[in-house]
């Protein structure tokens, strides 16, 4: 059985944790590793190891740092394929969707070559007489990124290429259910370059996660996960005295005017519904078609191409959706189904029971489609995580407004019209942080920000980008001058222009 070690002053490190936790082939159900959950004395280590390296790293020039990340943004194009299928061996997602995660990822590192352009701060001369000042962003020290389970190479990609190129050290602790993509990736910035102690991984669970929010050294977590954990996370880490930005849970709406293409409508649903099992924070889990005529159009669009998703291991090139990741997962996801037929939605598609030959271990389930789901049912108010979608009629369009706006989660939501007023409208009132006008899955691009509003995020910056770098940094201004400019005598009045 392989065991999955640490990546501490830039060397393997093996655990010497008691406790392991199986890490599993979602398509076969066979377990592939064993993960170590590391302790409290091992996060200590490391900490000193990049704490220790940090003092060196925040003095390089940023031109050096960020020739880093070109050599990594190499590294990262030439092994995407190998990357890809280590992302789908531990997670189960298709092979095309894994590539994609990869390119997403790359994007920030690639955003991260061009750092020190905002690192430059600001200048002004004569603030007073002879006097100038001027302000510059500097690194905060050792930071950490706790990430989750659905982009185990993206989202450990969200963070540290930014904080490390703003002149920090990072300690990541990845998912502990596929975290085989994190270490390959994390070896490659080695290899492009980065001086041991820079990035460092630990493997663990709630014990390495309690152990981040309380290290003295550690100055800001950067975590991305379901709402609860990240409303602790926040909590708790802000309570110690730490920068903290926690990315929560989602429950995408996307809505349907009457004039929209429904063919087009339909295929965007699909992917953005069902793409990745519906394991995405931007994945669409409720449609809401305005009208009933536009509902019933909908339903009978999206119902074949439901029956007809290619379910498949991530081998299968041809498959549009892979496994779910654990069996423990597939229980819940099944478990939301059973839920939403005792309370009263109709069943269109049902997708429990699914099984594909040769992979009966598998945590496969088929796509599933809801209709006449209403606001007060469990599956939709609760984030069900997989290739679950429910259609909520609404009669008009400012009732889906309200509805949106009145749920708890507030990442992204899109609509399909062709009407300009209403989408400008709704791009205006809506309350969610990624807005989609014909696009299902609004992820900003990487030299914006990600972050929703509510309950999907807690804290004040938004993950990557120009927000990354102001979470990584802080402030500091200079006010200056030179004898000649300094009268003599004491001032005790507060300083005046
Ligand atoms: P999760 O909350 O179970 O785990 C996330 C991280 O927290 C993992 O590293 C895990 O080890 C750790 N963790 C788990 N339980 C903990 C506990 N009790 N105490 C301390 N740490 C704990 O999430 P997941 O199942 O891995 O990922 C899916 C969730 O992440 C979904 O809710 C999804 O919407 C969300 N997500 C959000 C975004 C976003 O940008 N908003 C992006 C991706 C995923």
């Amino acid at each position: 059985m392989q065991v999955i070690d640490n990546l501490v002053g830039g060397k393997k490190q093996r655990s010497a944790s008691t406790r392991n936790a199986p890490v599993f082939n979602p398509a076969t159900g066979e377990q592939t590793a064993e993960l170590p959950l590391s302790t409290a004395v091992e996060l200590d280590a490391a900490v000193a190891v990049a704490k220790a390296a940090q003092v060196a790293w925040g003095d390089t020039p940023p031109l050096k740092r960020a020739r880093v990340m070109f050599r990594f943004k190499d590294l990262l194009e030439q092994n995407a394929d190998r990357i890809a299928r280590a992302i789908s061996a531990e997670h189960g997602k298709t092979h095309d969707d894994a590539l994609g995660e990869v390119q997403r990822g790359l994007e920030v590192v690639e955003f991260a070559c061009g750092i020190p352009h905002l690192l430059k701060g600001e200048y002004s001369k004569n603030v007073g007489p002879a006097i100038d000042s001027y302000s510059d962003r500097q690194p905060l020290g050792v930071v950490a990124g706790i990430t989750p389970f659905n982009f185990p190479c993206m989202v450990p990609l969200w963070m540290y290429p930014v904080a490390i190129a703003c002149g920090n050290a990072f300690i990541l602790k990845p998912s502990e259910k596929d975290p085989g993509a994190a270490m390959l990736v994390a070896e490659l910035l080695h290899e492009a370059g980065l001086p041991a102690g820079l990035l460092n991984v630990v493997h663990g669970d709630k014990e390495i996660v309690d152990a981040i929010l309380a290290h003295p050294d550690i100055k800001a977590v950067s975590f991305v996960g379901s709402t609860p954990i990240a409303s602790y996370v926040y909590a708790t880490g802000t309570a110690n005295g730490k920068r903290v930005q926690a990315l929560g849970g989602a429950k995408n709406h996307m809505v349907i005017m009457p004039d929209a293409d429904m063919d087009k409508a339909a295929d965007a649903l699909m992917g953005a519904g069902y793409g990745s099992a519906g394991e995405r924070c931007m994945a669409v889990s409720v449609a809401v078609p305005i009208g009933e005529k536009t509902a019933d159009s909908l339903i009978e669009a999206l119902a074949p191409r439901v029956r007809a998703l290619k379910i498949g291991p991530a081998t299968d090139r041809e498959a549009e959706m892979g496994p779910l990741v654990t069996k423990q997962h597939l229980d819940k996801v099944s478990g939301y189904i059973d839920k939403g037929v005792a309370e009263g939605a109709k069943l269109v598609v049902d997708g429990r029971g699914f099984k594909l030959q040769g992979y009966e271990g598998g945590y496969f389930i088929g796509g599933t489609l809801f209709d006449h789901v209403d606001k007060e049912m469990t599956i939709y108010r609760e984030e069900i995580f997989g290739p679950v979608l429910s259609v909520l009629r609404a009669g008009s369009y400012d009732e889906a407004v309200r509805l949106i706006n009145a749920h708890e989660f507030g990442n992204g939501t899109a609509i399909f019209t062709r009407d300009g007023d209403a989408a400008r409208s709704f791009a205006d009132k809506i309350e969610a942080g990624m807005v989609g006008i014909n696009v299902p899955i609004p992820v900003p691009v990487a030299y914006h920000s990600f972050g929703g509003w509510k309950r999907s995020i807690f804290g004040d910056h938004a993950i990557y980008g120009p927000e990354g770098v102001r979470f990584y940094t802080r402030i500091k201004t200079i006010t200056s001058r030179w004898p000649d400019g300094i009268k003599s005598g004491a001032v005790f009045n507060f300083p005046t222009m």
